[in-house]
């Protein structure tokens, strides 16, 4: 089906909290409904030959699932979302854009589910795949004939690290090669990659765009033709789409996006604080911090900081002590939502990345990453509070 890109215009004359609230009222339904119907229907009666209503069968395209692309690619300033059944579909669809022989250069520090991804299946399918580290190295040194890709996230997962999105674009310019941005930390709300030279915009739609940890979702976002109609040659062919119900969920999840946001975000930039005032707390990493190496560049690409912030305690029995005492604040993976979590990305989100990997990138069993939810702040910091001093009696600090 040609996608009529004619709506996604509409929504780039809005500002980005207009453009949270709209769906395509053509498309809504004849009572007027407010919330966007969930289309549960696998297929879709032709009226005759050749008279497709625009939607066949539901692997392809499904109205509620168009909208909720329709809003993303808005958010993004891309011309096309394509939506999947979770974010590492999106990442692993996107890998399916290259053949074997094709070289791609991965940040070295990135989700572990990426980083499992492209060390256990893209390296079976011929792809070779260079760690770099983007922050700090210059990557040009990488680029070799066969380079195809360069993939990174911004801030990256969990350690946090800023790569000037802009500048790395005009590096490597005019030489064929896709910029890749995995944008789920900041969300469009706080940075648009493809605005900054990138190609393609990954997002786990589980985390804030969802944002109330009751679904799985991902997100690749386009600007170019040729490049869409590729991804969804593969999208309708892989079968990895999101569900009339899940996009329907993302769809409410991202009215209230820009809101969300902004105060998590505020809590984050309290609770950083706070933690560097901890004695217990060795480090505090949260690009906020205006010692953190990547605050300018942060503060010239993106319109905000965040809410995830990652810090590092006195010892791995410190930081045991912690996920076993939190009540308030739940010890689980994921990220993104209204809820605080705390994450320990040795054992959890990062438990496959090869030991030499974590150690580069600092990942210890000291290090435990926040993501801030919306609650009261006294109440995040009386609970950090609390579990601090259960680990310093038990622990003595001395
Ligand atoms: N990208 C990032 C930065 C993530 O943190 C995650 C998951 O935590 C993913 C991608 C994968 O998303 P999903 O869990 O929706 O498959």
């Amino acid at each position: 089906m040609e996608r009529d890109t004619e709506y996604d215009c509409t929504l780039r004359e809005y500002g980005f909290d207009t453009k949270c609230q709209l769906f395509d009222k053509t498309l809504a339904d004849q009572w007027g409904a407010l919330s966007f119907p969930i289309y549960q229907s696998a297929t879709f009666a032709h009226r005759g030959l050749g008279e497709s209503t625009g939607f066949d069968y539901t692997r392809m395209q499904n109205p509620t699932r168009q909208q909720l692309e329709s809003v993303v690619a808005g958010l993004e300033n891309g011309t096309d979302a394509l939506a999947y059944a979770s974010g590492m579909a999106a990442v692993a669809n996107v890998m399916e854009l290259f053949s074997p022989g094709d070289h791609i250069i991965v940040d070295e520090d990135l989700y572990g589910g990426s980083v499992r991804l492209f060390n256990e299946i893209s390296r079976k399918n011929g792809l070779e795949i260079t760690t770099a580290c983007l922050c700090r190295e210059n990557v040009t040194s990488y680029i070799k004939d066969n380079t195809k890709a360069i993939y990174l996230e911004t801030p990256t997962n969990p350690m946090m690290n800023v790569t000037d999105i802009k500048k790395l674009s005009e590096d490597i310019s005019g030489r064929g090669i896709l910029l890749i941005v995995d944008n789920t930390f900041l969300t469009p709300y706080f940075q648009n990659p493809l605005d900054l030279g990138a190609d393609i915009v990954i997002h786990s739609g589980t985390k804030f765009l969802g944002g109330h940890h009751d679904t799985i979702g991902g997100f690749v976002v386009v600007k170019d033709k040729e490049l869409d109609d590729r991804l969804r040659l593969l999208y309708k062919t892989i079968g990895a789409g999101l569900s009339p119900f899940d996009s329907w969920l993302i769809l409410r999840g991202i009215r209230t996006l820009s809101v969300r946001l902004d105060r998590a975000e505020d809590n984050a930039k309290k609770l950083a604080a706070y933690l560097k005032g901890k004695d217990i707390v060795t480090k505090v990493i949260y690009p906020g911090l205006s010692d953190h190496p990547g605050y300018e560049i942060m503060k010239k690409q993106a319109r905000g900081f965040g809410a995830m912030i990652t810090f590092e305690v006195m010892s791995a029995e410190i930081a045991r002590s912690i996920l076993n005492n939190v009540e308030l604040i739940y010890f689980a993976e994921s990220l993104g939502g209204t809820e605080t979590l705390i994450t320990y990305p040795i054992t959890q989100t990062h438990a496959e990345v090869p030991a030499d990997l974590l150690a580069k990138n600092g990942i210890t069993d000291r290090v435990l990453r926040l993501s801030v939810g919306i609650e009261g702040i006294d109440d995040l910091i009386s609970e950090l509070e609390r579990v601090f001093e259960i680990a310093g009696k038990n622990m003595p600090l001395n």
